[in-house]
């Protein structure tokens, strides 16, 4: 028995899942099973709106699929992978009993989604040393263990921390867990590191699920297109959890347009571009005596500590420039998140940073 199903909640072991007029491919020319209107409003010039979307458009999750790797049956596409991380809550967390493992300081949406399905959260804090925040591995398992958790979640690279876990790491991690809890590996900055992905390692694990998105390196925040990449078994799990139409049409369009051979090329240069004004910003903030530490970054981001944050976010906000202040995260108190910008705009950053330092004498 797979892991996922081990972990499926039982109550919902015998729900099929909404059955909507598009499941199964309708036969015939004259569609009327949907109450859709018979004529196409004035602003869908087009006509491409008229009808409900497929829930899962065939030649979205093709393009997704090949450019992560996989095959179709190996991927759900949602609004978002924030829909992904909602969706492996429902569907292996009963409401009020589930258990989940996270890392702080980390992206907030594991505990939101969390507490939106009453689940618990066991936090094993990443550990912040010599190079940079890592994880404890073993302590991640014996929380996992020890709680009966379904599912843990790791972010590879950390946000806001920028950290990566070595491959190595997560697939120890997930052949300890195997048969009893689900390894959720979201990778939203996944095309600005170096490393491989989780996705290379399900082969060998059931119990490993990734988590991708246009919303960063493609630059697609708005359209609302994650992935969630896991054993067909568990997507198919997945599938019957989700709402009936979860893709707006103007957005698959969007999205397949994204991945086009043009875009994607010119989507690889900007993360070439990113990585380098990463290295550059990393090395002129690592230069100022206002910085007490610049974490090492495999994101389109660095994690700055400061030795007077808040003068130095108000400096920032007074030339106009938003940074997003994570004083408020666990081990974070003097902390700024910084996102690469364009080279002109993070020229500018380090410019208005590099004044703080005059006012700081
Ligand atoms: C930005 C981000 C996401 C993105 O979620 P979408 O819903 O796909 O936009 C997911 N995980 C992490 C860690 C992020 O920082």
């Amino acid at each position: 028995m797979s892991t996922a199903s081990r972990l499926l909640r039982d109550d919902l072991r015998d729900f099929a899942g909404y059955s909507s007029a598009r499941s199964g491919k309708p036969v015939g020319d004259i569609w009327l099973n949907a109450n859709e209107s018979a004529w196409r409003n004035s602003a869908d010039v087009e006509g491409a709106c008229r009808r409900y979307p497929e829930p899962q458009q065939p030649a979205l999750r093709v393009a997704l699929a090949e450019l992560y790797g996989i095959v179709v049956e190996q991927l759900l596409v949602g609004r978002g992978s924030d829909e992904g991380i909602d969706l492996l809550l429902r569907a292996f967390c009963a409401p009020g009993k589930g258990r989940i493992v996270i890392t702080p300081p980390v992206f907030g949406m594991y505990a939101f989604c969390a507490r939106l399905q009453a689940a618990s959260v066991t936090e094993v804090p990443l550990i912040d040393g010599e190079t940079g925040f890592a994880l404890d591995a073993d302590a991640v398992v014996d929380a996992a263990l020890a709680n009966d958790a379904s599912l843990v979640f790791l972010c590879n690279p950390g946000n806001p921390t920028g950290n990566t876990i070595p491959t190595q790491i997560i697939a120890a991690i997930a052949r300890r867990l195997a048969g009893r809890c689900l390894l959720v590996v979201d990778e939203a900055y996944g095309e600005f590191s170096g490393d491989a992905s989780a996705i290379t390692l399900l082969p060998a694990h059931d119990n490993l699920v990734a988590l991708r998105t246009l919303s960063k390196a493609h630059g697609m925040a708005a359209v609302r297109i994650g992935s969630v990449i896991a054993s067909a078994e568990l997507i198919a799990m997945l599938r019957r959890v989700q709402a009936p139409y979860p893709l707006p049409q103007p957005c698959v369009e969007l999205a397949l347009a994204a991945l086009a051979e043009h875009a994607l090329i010119q989507t690889r240069a900007r993360i070439a571009t990113a990585r380098d004004e990463r290295s550059h910003l990393f090395a002129a903030l690592c230069g100022l005596p206002i910085v007490r530490r610049v974490y090492p970054s495999a994101g389109n981001f660095v994690l700055v500590r400061f030795i007077d944050a808040q003068a130095v976010f108000a400096r920032l906000l007074a030339a106009g420039i938003v940074v997003r202040d994570m004083r408020a995260m666990p081990q974070l108190g003097d902390a700024l998140r910084i996102s690469i910008g364009t080279p002109e705009q993070n020229a500018v950053v380090i410019a208005t940073i590099a004044a703080c330092v005059k006012e700081a004498v």
